[in-house]
């Protein structure tokens, strides 16, 4: 196969890392991101791919671009909340006239699985669900090493349906609203911020996810109070998906897929979610993580994945 690059466009840094054909890495360039000037945000993706050119010798027909956010249905204008500077523009349009060659875009969350199906925690597995666990919540879904987009382009995005009634009464917790628009999402309880309002909820100062992490294990009783509410929510929301996609494996990425314990607990509290006879699948963590964002746009270069 042909050289690719791969670029992981996040709101601080633009990465680009241009693969051989055996998906081997020559060339890496990091840059800050222009997160609030358009036409600069223009010029360094431009200046990343031709560096990319000039290091190969040669020019790679195939470009995977990783963007933050989404993309409105009609009209194509993206929206972002990491690079405001993206918001509202035609960035897939800009970008294919800039470099007047075939590009691939997905987001973050695709990359990623992407990433892990092929080579890394999932490769193997006839399917997988990438599932981020951080800051925010959202993730993706493999099918044969290769990504279902969906009809909106939004496969894999669980952090948005709701949590039962029931869990939010039984823990005293409110019904909150999302910045999404719709209210009561699963990523207000169990993202890193979900994790610290359970925490204040519990009795505890709201500290930052790792740090009530650390304090559970060192035998902290709010804490690990703390710790079981979120692993109730994630078990219920998890087992959700699990009933709606039957994938083969888990993946793990985010901040808190590093969290040692989640991968022994999270099992036992999925299960009670399930109907009778379903198997939770494995749950693994990453093999490339956060690293492997660029990676993956370099595989929707490849793999003929959504645009
Ligand atoms: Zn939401």
């Amino acid at each position: 196969m042909q050289a690719c690059y791969g670029i992981d466009v996040g709101g601080s840094k633009i990465e680009l890392v241009a693969f051989d054909g055996a998906m081997a890495e020559r060339h890496r360039q990091r840059v800050e991101t222009p997160a609030q000037d358009y036409p600069a945000f223009l010029d360094a993706v431009e200046a990343l791919v031709r560096g990319a050119d000039a290091a190969l010798g040669r020019a790679a027909e195939a470009v995977g671009i990783g963007l933050p956010g989404v993309v409105e249905h009609d009209g194509g204008r993206q929206l972002s909340a990491n690079v405001p500077a993206l918001t509202g523009r035609t960035v897939r349009e800009d970008l294919r006239r800039r470099l007047g060659r075939t590009l691939r875009f997905g987001n973050d969350l695709q990359c990623f699985a992407l990433s892990e199906a092929n080579g890394g925690a999932a490769d193997g597995y006839p399917s997988m669900f990438g599932a981020i666990l951080g800051t925010g919540v959202g993730g993706g879904y493999c099918l044969g090493g290769r990504l279902v987009a969906g009809h909106n382009g939004i496969a894999g995005e669980w952090g948005h349906w709701s949590v039962p009634a029931e869990l939010l009464a039984r823990h005293g917790l409110p019904l909150l609203d999302c910045p999404c628009g719709l209210r009561g999402c699963v990523e207000r309880y169990v993202s890193g911020g979900g994790l610290s309002l359970i925490h204040r909820h519990a009795g505890g100062d709201g500290a930052a996810a790792p740090e009530i992490v650390a304090r559970a294990e060192a035998g902290d009783a709010v804490s690990e109070a703390a710790l079981g509410v979120h692993r109730e929510f994630l078990g219920h929301t998890l087992a959700a998906l699990i009933m709606a996609m039957d994938p083969h494996v888990i993946v793990l990425g985010g901040g808190l897929s590093k969290t040692r314990r989640l991968y022994r607990d999270l099992p036992g509290a999925i299960a009670p979610f399930l109907f009778a006879g379903v198997r939770v699948p494995p749950i693994v963590p990453p093999r490339f993580g956060d690293a492997g964002g660029a990676r993956g746009a370099a595989l929707l270069s490849r793999l003929h994945a959504p645009s």
